[in-house]
């Protein structure tokens, strides 16, 4: 319900008022509600409702010309072709339409590139994507080596990463990855079952035996190396936390497969049973809160996606902070495909209309995601959810509905009510409850990318 720009909303057998101008929320009773519709205002909580009122401002002035920042992280796709077929990459199996390898003139101009446009900032990060990167392990060996001194020429520090399915991981890779500090997200589904049918190899085999034996290994030398796993609304979340975690990895992420990840039929998704999934969450997150259970808080990652918006919304509202930009595409962040082109993000990698540029060229036309899609879209700007959603993934909108900027209906919903419950959580959170949260280190993170990169 809306009330003059004020959302009114129910969670946990409640009512709250959700200022969304301010990103403050206030606990309003039922008997407060009733008062306040006979005219009495003489309650504390409908104090806080007609002060949330006297702040809303409607329409919302959001974010329109900020400015951009220097580029410090890239992903360099080195090979645009993979040894696994899963069942939902949005890559054409890794091959975003084109496929093929980086050539070493390519990966050392694009670290030049990079040097260039990160102008004075200190800090820089190269991610290894694919496809599958350890496909061209010779490459990566050249690009750290090239980077490291490269960096220390101009005096910057150089930050590793590298997204892998790890089936090709070997000792020397493992040792190479250990020497130089570089960190590693290993995606995988989970047990074996679950593994096999998402994740077989090219030739129909399961790869969680091929898989298995070499995250063991990377394990012990890296035993911060973060598990993504790729989760349906039926999958059986706690088993493939399970899962990941008997392997061996202190921190599995479980992230929803998501409209651009859709492969025909083959992922149809029930929103009645996604909305009840959030449900569960919310529910779940309060209680684990309240029981102070630190494996679910995960030294602030939360394992299941819905869980990590939840907290990041309750951040929000407890710092009456605004997010306008739901993420680093185009902004700090790009990706360079193995040709050298350079597209806002990975998974916008082969869309000829996002193309922004080329690592032999200077010219970087990113106007588009100066200020994210909450500009360009009415019903954003009017959405309680705004300054916490700050408008979805330009690749989901894309897929969704043809459109970088327009967001599909069916995926609001769901942001919406992870954004209720986590306004919910911040409005009833005791002294106690905060300082727990502190020692969980829940704090706003920024990664480039929420839904793949952490
Ligand atoms: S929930 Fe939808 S309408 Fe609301 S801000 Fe996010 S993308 Fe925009
Ligand atoms: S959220 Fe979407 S647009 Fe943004 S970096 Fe991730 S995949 Fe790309």
């Amino acid at each position: 319900m809306e009330h003059h720009g004020v959302h009114i909303f129910g969670c946990y057998g409640r009512r709250f008022a959700l200022d969304p101008e301010n990103v403050e929320v206030s606990e309003l009773g039922e008997p407060n509600l009733r008062k306040m519709e006979q005219g009495d205002v003489s309650s504390r909580a409908i104090r806080a409702y007609q002060k949330a009122l006297d702040n809303a401002t409607d329409p919302p002035p959001v974010a329109s010309s900020l400015e951009f920042e220097n580029i410090t992280d890239i992903a360099l796709l080195v090979s645009q072709e993979c040894n696994l077929r899963c069942v939902y990459c949005y890559a054409d199996g890794g091959r975003y339409d084109s496929g093929g390898y980086m050539k070493e003139e390519t990966a050392l101009q694009s670290v030049d590139w990079l040097i260039q446009h990160s102008g004075d900032q200190e800090r820089i990060c190269i991610r290894f994507y694919g496809g599958e990167p350890f496909l061209k392990f010779d490459l990566i060996k050249k690009v750290v080596n090239y980077s490291k001194r490269r960096a220390e020429e101009v005096g910057k520090r150089i930050h590793f990463c590298v997204t892998t399915n790890a089936v090709l991981l070997n000792a020397e890779s493992i040792n190479f990855l250990k020497e130089n500090n570089i960190d590693v997200v290993v995606s995988m589904d989970g047990p074996k079952d679950i593994q096999d049918m998402q994740r077989p190899c090219v030739n129909g085999e399961g790869s969680y035996e091929k898989t298995v034996k070499q995250v063991r290994s990377l394990l012990k030398v890296r035993p911060e190396t973060f598990a993504r796993a790729t989760v349906y609304d039926d999958s059986p979340k706690e088993k493939v936390i399970e899962g990941l975690r008997e392997i061996g990895f202190k921190t599995p992420l479980l992230t929803h497969i998501s409209g651009s990840m859709f492969l025909e039929s083959s992922a149809k998704q029930d929103d009645d049973k996604l909305m009840s999934l959030i449900e569960q969450e919310g529910e779940s997150f309060l209680k684990n809160l309240r029981d102070r259970n630190e494996t679910y808080f995960n030294q602030g990652r939360i394992a299941v996606m819905w869980g990590r918006m939840i907290r990041q919304a309750m951040e929000l509202f407890i710092s009456s902070s605004k997010k306008t930009i739901h993420c680093s595409a185009g902004r700090w962040y790009v990706a360079i495909s193995c040709t050298g082109e350079i597209y806002p993000c990975h998974r916008l990698v082969g869309v000829e209309n996002e193309k922004i540029g080329n690592v032999f060229e200077n010219a970087l036309e990113r106007d588009a995601y100066r200020a994210g899609p909450l500009p360009h879209q009415e019903k954003c700007q009017s959405c309680f959810a705004r300054y916490v959603c700050a408008g979805s993934c330009f690749h989901d909108n894309l897929t969704a509905t043809g459109s970088i900027y327009e967001t599909d209906e069916i995926w609001c919903s769901l942001v919406r009510r992870t954004v209720e419950y986590g306004a919910a959580i911040a409005g009833s959170l005791t002294q106690e409850d905060k300082t727990f949260l502190q020692s969980q280190e829940c704090i706003p993170t920024e990664s480039a990318c929420p839904l793949d990169l952490f």
